[in-house]
Parts: structure tokens; sequence; C-alpha cells
């Protein structure tokens, strides 16, 4: 434990080129005197094939690579630094940016029968036979969007640590790049949902959020329509997400059936209350069989009760909807409750018998402290656990 702190504290050296456009690695060349190809080159290395090392980009010649090196510049993929294993095959990473600022990202495998709680609907899909490391590959990626966070939600450990800073479009992609490199996932024949619901809220980096959204449509060749953004409720967030052409699908963490409940627990609502939330939600165009995902942290006594239930209905009556409930995941001197099975159960039931698709979200990596900035809090106040250190070999290119 004390060996990874030690280690955090070290800054990368480098300029990284993971996260720069075709638009500009094309400026980038041209100064250095190169045919613009090159240019194409050097992205499709990035960000198709993935390479962790300027070594690795054998289409570039080598003469080229060392002066790349030599002036300062490295691919700069953010780095996994330690990670916890959950017997269920969850893998939270702890990922450090150039800075040594780190962030969470979470590896979730397979499905977990039916709906997967992630913002994909694992019916509509159809299943694979079988999960093999040689074969295809299904897993969902959490992702974060900034280092800390500045909303503020009580029931949530990331705005214990308080907004540090925005990562950038590089650092947002870069986690999913060092990911699936770990897991050495072929993007086309492995199939990955990305959830942009770790540290952060996305729409308070917007341009840095979908800058890499464009990156990871793109040359990373992921489709939109497998990535999920969760936002608290920033409006005017939601308002420019609605006119976007690549667009991920929505989730809005509601978390609360009127706005007296949700103003004590999401003190963001005095700012843009339910109503006008529902109403940018609303304007969002979806896909066919698309729905807006509505997340409900349920926490015990607070908004899990049956008029509670009832107060969601109303609200979510005139919208393409479906539900995700969370069980609250508990943190340190925090005032809230989990929710008891039973109430869980019944606020489900009333959902789907008004003809509201509610999913329970199973908790994925209890054992290895699940919950939005768990991870990392743990680490900063350190506590005995279980952490795998991650050697260089396994986080090569794919
Ligand atoms: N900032 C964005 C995305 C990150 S949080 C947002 O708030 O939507 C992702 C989800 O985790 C949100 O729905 C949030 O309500 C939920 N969450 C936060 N803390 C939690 C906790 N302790 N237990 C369960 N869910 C939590
Ligand atoms: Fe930030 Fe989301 Fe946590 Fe609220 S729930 S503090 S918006 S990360």
């Amino acid at each position: 434990m004390n060996n990874l702190l030690e280690k955090s504290s070290v800054v990368v050296e480098g300029i990284p080129l993971f996260g720069a456009s075709l638009e500009e690695l094309a400026v980038f060349i041209a100064g250095l005197g190169q045919p613009v190809y090159r240019a194409r080159q050097l992205y499709e290395a990035l960000y198709t094939q993935r390479v962790a090392e300027l070594d690795q980009i054998t289409t570039l010649p080598s003469a080229l690579r060392e002066s790349l090196a030599t002036l300062g510049y490295t691919v700069g993929l953010p780095e996994l630094l330690q990670t916890a294993c959950s017997v269920d095959g969850t893998e939270r990473y702890l990922v450090r940016m150039g800075d040594g600022e780190t962030v969470e990202t979470v590896w979730m495998p397979g499905g977990d029968g039916g709906e997967r709680g992630d913002g994909t609907e694992a019916a509509e899909e159809e299943e694979h036979p079988s999960y093999d490391d040689d074969e295809y590959k299904r897993a969902t990626i959490c992702v974060s969007s900034q280092v800390g966070c500045a909303v503020n939600c009580q029931f949530c450990l990331t705005a214990k640590l308080g907004i540090r800073r925005n990562l950038t479009c590089g650092e947002i992609a870069g986690q999913v790049a060092a990911v699936l490199n770990r897991h050495k996932v072929e993007v086309g024949r492995d199939r990955i949902n990305l959830v942009f619901m770790g540290m952060g809220e996305p729409f308070l980096n917007y341009n840095g959020f979908m800058d890499a959204v464009r990156l990871l449509a793109g040359p990373m060749r992921i489709p939109e329509s497998r990535m999920t953004v969760s936002t608290s409720g920033i409006l005017p967030g939601i308002v420019q997400f609605a006119t976007e052409t690549v667009r991920p699908k929505l989730a809005l963490s509601l978390n609360a059936s009127n706005d007296f409940v949700r103003e004590a627990i999401m003190p963001i609502t005095r700012k843009w209350n339910i109503a006008a939330l529902l109403e940018a939600v609303a304007a969002v165009p979806l896909r066919p069989r698309e729905r807006v995902t509505f997340e409900y942290v349920l926490l015990g006594g607070i908004n899990d009760q049956r008029e509670h239930a009832d107060e969601v209905i109303a609200l979510l009556k005139n919208i393409r909807a479906k539900v995700n409930l969370i069980v609250w995941n508990s943190g340190p001197e925090m005032p809230f409750h989990e929710p008891t099975v039973q109430d869980v159960g019944v606020f489900q039931r009333r959902l789907r018998d008004a003809g509201i698709p509610a999913f329970i979200r199973k908790p994925r990596g209890r054992d290895i402290y699940a919950a939005c900035g768990q991870l990392k809090r743990t680490l900063e106040q350190p506590l005995a656990q279980t952490l795998v250190e991650i050697s260089p070999a396994n986080q090569g290119g794919a």
C-alpha cells in the first residue's frame, strides 16, 4: 500500500499524443516537415491499433519514431496502476494520469442474466453460448470523466473528494484503450459497452467528454449505441446533448420522486428541478427501441416507499423510459441506510405494474469496494485490501 502511495506521487514525463484529433495530428506532422499521410498512420496506430509505445508504430520510419521520442512525445495512455479483482470477474482499476492524478475505471465482464443494469438491454441482444478468453468477449467498461466531482450528492463517495480537475478527451478515451489492451479486446469481434458512470459529472466536462465519444465511436470503433452517459441533471448539458449527431444513450440520475426529497440528497436540484430536467430529456431524440434510463438509488426510508414509486410513475408517464433501481452502496459517515429487500421488490413491482421497465441493478464487485469513488478513497485512507499490481507486460497494445 505504501509502495502505491509513493508511486502515485511520481509525475510521468512526456507529451501525450493520445487524444489528438486527425486535424491536430496533421498540423503536428506538417510542423515536423513530414508528409501528411504520416498523420493518418499515427492516428490509426493510436486509436485503431491501440499501441502503448511509440516503438510499436511500425508504419512510421524508425527515425521519425526516434525524433518524436527525443522531442518528448509519448503515446501517453493512462496507466492502470493497481486493480482490485472481484470473485465475479469485475476488475476495478486505479488509473493514473500523466500528472499523477488518479481516477477509477471498472471492467465488468459478461452479462448478469437478463438486464445488466448498465444502460444496455441484454434482452434485446442475442446471447453467445460461451464466454472464453480465446473467443468472443462481452464486457462493460465504466469510465470516469473528472477527477472527483463538484456536484455534492449526499449519498456519493466521489462527492467527498471534491473536484480536482476535468479529464482531457485523451484521458477519458485512454481509460478505455488501456483496459481494452489489458484484456486484449478485439473491437468488432468482442462486444464492449461503455458507461460514463465513473467518477465525475460528464456534462460538467462537456467538451472533453464529447471529444472522447467522437474518438471512441470513430477510430476506436465502439458504436455510440453501446455507450451510455449518466448525468446528475446538468440542464444546459442535456439541451446541448440533444443536438449531437454522434450521441450515446442517456441516463438521468433521478434518485428521488419529488423536488423536496431530491433537493435534500442532490442539492443541484435547486438549480434545475425535476420538471425542467424531464422537459429537457424529452427533447433528446431516441433511436428505434431506445429508452432513456432513469437511475434511482434506493435509500432506505428516504425515497424507497410505495408513495415514492407512485410519484415516479406519474413523472415518467409520457417518456419512453426505463428505470434502473440501484441499492445504495454504503459509505462511511453517511446518514443513509440500505433499503430492505422487501421494499426494493415492492418498488420494482409497482413500476412494472404501471408498464415501466424496471430493473434492479446487480451490485458488481461488492467485495472490492464497488461503489463510485470507493476504491480511490479506500486507497487514500489505507484500509487492508487485496490489491494486485498490474505488471507492464499486461498493459501492452492489443
Ligand atoms: N455524475 C454522474 C455519473 C456518475 S455517478 C451521475 O451522477 O449520474 C453514476 C451513478 O452512481 C449515479 O446514478 C449515482 O446516483 C450513482 N451512485 C453514486 N453513489 C452511489 C452509491 N453510494 N451507491 C449507489 N449508487 C451510487
Ligand atoms: Fe458527482 Fe454523480 Fe457522485 Fe453526484 S452521484 S456527486 S454527480 S459523481
